[in-house]
């Protein structure tokens, strides 16, 4: 039997943990050859999260609930990060605890997976119903942006809800990179895909981490993480400044032989002096964004920590390791 572990990062979720539970094992009831375990990642959380946690795992059945706390938030990114490098299921799907991503699709998923010889299945929201206009408008820009000056080609509408085998998952493991966009990562390991459409659902309870603010800094931050391009877009366009400058020196030149008198302009220098400082000044800018993420890199820091778990594959492992410990114990006595 195939077992599909679950990664849930949750940051005050009290509300959606013992909700998540009930609909996963729905879910699985219609899926008899597969066992679920849902890793909970509870990424910092300030209300009772870790406490539901809990609840949930003394009322579950045995092994299909664990729990990784991290010792802070750390971010969605980091707190998936933790749960797939920690993960030793068949498969592996990352989906939110709010519920806005159907488990259902997890069937479609799993055929996809066992059937049709994908690598992965993702989901892909085709509507944005409930949600406000402004922030559809800043997400379109966004992938509309990304795809034309990236590497990475990011499907409008792409969440960090999929299913994956075991290869994607460690691929995905392997960019160590401290910074993450999830979905970009996906993106960037490639394997093969299929995308799953549906509608989009609201919360079930709680409410949402994010604010216009917060997702403009994480599209800024996904941009970065993938494009290199504007770093030598800036010296196209210091090129085209200089032969602007160029056909300018010629032009005065020109006029200055033909009359006799010099061109004054305050205002002209004035003008040219501001652009250029601008231009400069933001070129300088860009250019300290990447040193930032250089330096962040460098530094090289753990992308999480956790203050305290209960995985499965540790309790294996301690069991063993006391078993190891018994057999060792009996052959010094039979010495
Ligand atoms: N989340 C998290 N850490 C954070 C923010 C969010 O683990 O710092 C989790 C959150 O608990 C939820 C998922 O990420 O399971 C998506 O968050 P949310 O529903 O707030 O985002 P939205 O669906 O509005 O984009
Ligand atoms: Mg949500």
């Amino acid at each position: 039997m195939k077992t599909i572990e679950l990664i849930v990062p949750c940051y005050n979720e009290e509300t959606c943990v013992a909700l998540f539970y009930n609909r996963i094992k729905e879910v699985f009831a219609q899926i008899p050859d597969a066992r679920f375990v849902i890793t909970y990642v509870d990424d910092g959380s300030r209300d009772r999260t870790m406490e539901e946690i809990k609840k949930v795992l003394a009322a579950a059945e045995q092994g299909t609930v664990q729990y990784i706390s991290l010792s802070r938030n750390f971010g969605k990114e980091s707190a998936i990060y933790a749960g797939l490098s920690r993960s030793t299921g068949d498969y592996v799907a990352v989906l939110d605890a709010d519920l806005q991503h159907p488990p259902e699709l997890l069937i479609e998923m799993l055929d996809a997976l066992e059937k049709e010889g994908y690598d992965c299945a993702s989901a892909r929201r085709v509507s944005r119903k409930g949600e406000p206009v402004f922030r559809s408008l800043l997400s379109k820009t966004f992938y509309h942006v990304i795809n034309h000056i990236t590497v990475i080609d990011l499907v409008p509408g792409s969440t960090d809800y999929r299913l994956m085998k075991r290869s994607v998952v460690d691929a995905i493991v392997s960019m160590s990179e401290k910074e993450r966009f999830t979905k970009g990562i996906y993106a960037w390991v490639g394997f093969k895909n299929k995308w799953i459409e549906y509608e989009n659902v609201e919360r079930v309870a709680g409410k949402t981490k994010w604010n216009i603010l917060g997702l403009f800094k994480y599209a800024v931050s996904g941009f970065f993480a993938f494009a290199t391009t504007p770093l030598r877009g800036v010296v196209y366009l210091g090129m085209v400044i200089v032969l602007l400058a160029f056909l300018f020196a010629i032009y005065v030149f020109i006029g200055a032989s033909r009359t006799s008198s010099a061109r004054t302009g305050y205002a002209s220098i004035m003008i040219l002096m501001l652009f250029l400082g601008g231009v400069i000044i933001t070129i300088l800018g860009m250019i300290g964004e990447y040193m930032a993420r250089i330096y962040m890199e460098v530094k090289n820091r753990p992308i999480y920590f956790a203050r305290e778990m209960y995985m499965m594959s540790d309790i294996v492992h301690s069991a063993e390791e006391k078993q190891g410990e018994i057999c060792a114990e009996q052959d010094v006595k039979k010495e």
